[in-house]
């Protein structure tokens, strides 16, 4: 029996949807990359965007095979598990995700054989714990894996579905999250990215006592939970999303910029640079809080990279307002931001708002602030011009590959300057390395490294969204 999953949304969805796989393939089931081959079709959801939610109802309208099967999970928002009810064959909550085998031949999924003999207690009717992401995962990349250490969320932004898709906040276990990395770091994963909706707020129950020289009880936080990672022995690199502001504290700032490991990159959204704004959104902090945090954060952890999250068009933004914001990303100056225009979400606060600012002007308020992002982000790029810094490669493609700095700045290797010495003259410039022409690439094959590889660049050139170098081979 082949799956193909699709998910949408952010990267928990994401995990998730690796954990799903490795429940599949535990009951004997085989990945396919063609939907048209699958048997079992997973529709992995998010419903924070109307966008993600209308291609949903696309994919599943389109006609399908009569044997093809749709199960659909994630964040589903009631109104959309009513009406999707009837075109799927199997709605399930993903954090029932251990029982998903049990549920398969009721529905009539699968004849596979649902207990596995080395998971009988996991597959067990009697399974009561709450916990799915104890469940093991089938990570998609070699060498960067997701560990998710909490889910949920109990802030309650006034535009947001997640406390009420993904429910209360739970933190998972410390010993559980250290051996999941352990292992990873055993199989030669070279970036471990912790997740979570809001990682601040981790709290994790610890029981081993030789961990207690954490000066901590039963409980530790997440600079603590950073820390304890951040001592691991082996090569490689961590990173955390999300933070809230109102939750990053001075302990945390501190651990980054002690830490070996610890990757100097922030995600840390604003979602809007007027306070008026921001206290209908619930968001728990004023522009001045956030501008005082990048203070602090820019003080301790130098070259760290900061993108942000952003809404234009919340009920009733004012031009004032929405120029606030303007303000905000001008000072800031933000490396990425993603910038979403509002749409309601059913069951939010929000929703109850008027929804009154019109399509065009939400387009046109994106456009503004994506004009300001590029500036900013160009200038900051433009910092690494003749730097040599070291690189984990992602993939590679034709005449080059593609990696990513330890501040997470998205890199270009080309190889068609690959010759160049690593400092070639007193002139650092774009012009002091040795360019040459393709056609001396003659064996591309040997110039490409393997994706997971660390290496060093020497950047020569800079947009705002990449930087672009060579190095030696
Ligand atoms: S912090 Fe706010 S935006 Fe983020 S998941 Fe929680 S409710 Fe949603």
């Amino acid at each position: 029996m082949k799956y193909h999953i699709i998910t949408y949304g952010c990267q928990m969805n994401k995990s998730d949807s690796e954990r799903i796989a490795s429940v599949l393939e535990k009951i004997g089931c085989q990945a396919t990359n063609k939907i048209s081959k699958a048997d079992l079709i997973v529709i992995n959801m998010c419903s924070v965007r109307q966008s993600a939610v209308d291609r949903v109802y696309g994919l599943i309208n389109k006609p399908k095979s009569k044997t093809q099967k749709i199960i659909l999970t994630g964040c589903i928002l009631p109104p959309d598990k009513r009406k999707m009810k009837n075109k799927a064959d199997l709605i399930f909550n993903i954090k029932d995700l251990p029982k998903l085998p049990l549920m398969l031949k009721p529905a009539k999924l699968t004849n596979l054989e649902t207990r596995s003999p080395n998971n009988l207690e996991t597959w067990s009717p009697n399974y009561k714990s709450p916990n799915y992401l104890s469940l093991s995962s089938s990570p998609t990349s070699t060498f960067s894996a997701y560990v998710p250490i909490m889910t949920g969320c109990n802030n309650f932004c006034t535009y947001c579905v997640v406390p009420r898709t993904r429910g209360r906040e739970f933190s998972r276990p410390v010993e559980e999250i250290i051996n999941e990395i352990k292992d990873l770091i055993g199989k030669g994963y070279k970036e471990i990215i912790l997740l979570g909706q809001n990682v601040n707020s981790y709290k994790g129950k610890i029981k081993n006592k030789k961990l207690k020289n954490l000066k901590t009880e039963k409980y530790i936080d997440f600079a603590d939970l950073l820390k304890l990672i951040d001592n691991f022995q082996g090569k490689f690199w961590l990173t955390f999303i999300t933070s809230h502001p109102k939750d990053l504290s001075d302990k945390l700032i501190k651990v980054m910029a002690s830490g070996k490991k610890i990757m100097p990159y922030l995600h840390l959204p604003i979602q809007s640079g007027d306070n008026e704004i921001l206290k209908k959104m619930n968001r728990g902090y004023t522009v001045e809080d956030y501008k005082n945090l990048i203070h602090k954060i820019r003080h301790h952890i130098p070259f760290v990279n900061i993108s942000t999250d952003i809404i234009v068009g919340f009920p009733g933004e004012t031009k004032k307002q929405f120029k606030n914001t303007a303000k905000l990303m001008k000072w800031v100056k933000f490396d990425m931001a993603y910038i979403a225009r509002y749409s309601p979400r059913f069951g939010t606060i929000a929703a109850n708002f008027e929804d009154n600012i019109n399509y065009e002007e939400k387009k046109e308020r994106e456009k503004l602030l994506t004009e300001i992002l590029k500036k900013t982000a160009l200038k900051n790029n433009e910092k690494y011009l003749g730097k040599t810094v070291e690189i984990l490669i992602g993939k590679n493609e034709k005449n080059f590959s593609w990696g990513k700095t330890k501040n997470l700045k998205n890199i270009k290797i080309n190889y068609a300057y690959s010759y160049g010495p690593l400092t070639s003259s007193k002139n650092n410039s774009v012009h002091s390395c040795h360019k040459l022409p393709n056609p001396q690439l003659k064996n591309k094959k040997n110039y490409f490294f393997n994706p997971g590889k660390f290496v060093k660049v020497k950047i020569i050139k800079s947009t705002p969204w990449r930087l672009e170098g060579f190095t030696r081979i």
